[in-house]
């Protein structure tokens, strides 16, 4: 994450603040900027940063799908949609990779190679 300070009022909770410029990578090789408020922490991207991303996103293949984890006994649990299991050839059993930093956790489903 990059950061680039400047000084000015926050539009959410109105108090003066030092703003950072956040840079975000929100999948591998695309980046997203956004500003934040030191003071109540509210992010907020402009229209034409969120377009430029998803035209990025777009052109290098990715979809983006947000899921709700549920809860079974204290594991918390991923579910993969039936159409995407089937488009990906994805099966009870397979192996899922968690990469996690301090603030994040990425999933990666690779698709085994079966004859
Ligand atoms: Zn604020």
């Amino acid at each position: 994450m990059n950061v680039k300070k400047m000084k000015t009022y926050c539009g959410v909770c109105g108090k003066e603040t030092e703003q950072e410029e956040v840079k975000d990578e929100i999948a591998p090789g695309v980046y997203v900027r956004s500003t934040r408020c030191t003071v109540c922490g509210e992010e907020w991207t402009s229209h034409e940063e969120l377009e430029g991303a998803k035209n990025e996103l777009r052109k290098l293949g990715y979809t983006r799908l947000r899921r709700k984890l549920g809860k079974v006994g204290e594991a918390l649990v991923l579910r993969i949609p039936k159409d995407i299991q089937e488009q990906m050839g994805l099966r009870e059993g397979d192996y899922v990779d968690l990469y996690t930093t301090k603030d994040e956790v990425r999933v990666k489903v690779k698709v085994a190679q079966r004859r």
